[in-house]
């Protein structure tokens, strides 16, 4: 999950693992899991975890095993898929100087 977090007076976005609801600081020690479906267009809701330990709980929570993608692959299609670019949050990237690092 994405959640706020308040830190120095500022707001940084964040993402949660749903299963142990720790905070993810590598992005490629997670992942993006799912339940299978076979219905066209049907929107489905989306765990964030850790890889391993939480994603094999996340599945079961899920109800077996599940599709998954890189929490990193899972992010950048994100950003397609919101009508982004890599290229366009790399400029505004410098725009937000301090407030896009932690
Ligand atoms: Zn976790």
């Amino acid at each position: 999950m994405i959640k706020i977090l308040n830190k120095g007076g500022l707001t940084y976005p964040i993402f949660v693992c749903d299963v142990c609801n720790k905070k993810i600081n590598n992005l490629g020690l997670a992942a993006a899991i799912f339940q299978r479906s076979e219905i066209e267009g049907e929107v489905q809701n989306v765990l964030h975890v850790h890889k391993n330990a939480c994603q094999d709980k996340g599945e079961k929570k899920l109800g077996g095993i599940a599709p998954w993608q890189e929490l990193q692959d899972h992010v950048i299609l994100l950003i397609g898929n919101s009508g982004g670019s890599l290229a366009g949050l790399t400029e505004r990237q410098e725009d937000l100087g301090p407030f896009g690092l932690l």
